[in-house]
């Protein structure tokens, strides 16, 4: 987890201006409920925002996931079969587990080396930038208390 934010300021008005993004009190509170808790969805940055600054809508949440992720601030990560998670940029292009019983999601370096650590077969002439990689399984708990076992094999 080191370095998550290493490449922004830690004031999140200054990150949010060199984006060329308004500084707005929800805006914050979204940035600031996504770099507090990384890999949240939008609803949890919405219930995290809403207890932060107390007036905020969903569709402004929504909003500002969306501009920050178009703007390169967000990453967001869509695992199938679930909601969207996001989590401040960091070009490190490292991949992620998957709890398939509780949903958790942890970071993990890449499988080899810097990105693109993983070179395709054949690249059909494209270049290549990311590998976007989710490791699907059951987390250390979720084996220990015998949760979704066989969720593998359905
Ligand atoms: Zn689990
Ligand atoms: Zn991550």
């Amino acid at each position: 987890m080191s370095g998550v934010t290493s490449n922004e300021s830690s004031d999140p008005a200054a990150t949010l201006r060199r984006h060329g993004l308004q500084v707005t009190a929800q805006r914050l509170a979204v940035l600031r409920a996504v770099s507090e808790r990384p890999h949240a969805t939008a609803d949890d940055v919405f219930d995290m925002a809403r207890a932060g600054i107390g007036a905020i809508s969903r569709q402004a949440v929504y909003d500002a996931l969306a501009a920050f992720t178009d703007r390169g601030l967000l990453r967001r990560i869509q695992p199938a079969g679930s909601p969207a998670r996001y989590e401040p940029r960091t070009e490190d292009n490292h991949h992620h587990l998957i709890c398939r019983a509780c949903n958790r999601m942890m970071d993990v370096a890449c499988a080899l080396g810097g990105a693109p650590c993983l070179e395709p077969s054949d690249a059909a002439g494209f270049e290549i930038e990311e590998a976007e990689v989710i490791y699907w399984g059951r987390c250390p708990e979720c084996v220990a208390a015998g949760r979704g076992e066989g969720a593998g094999e359905q």
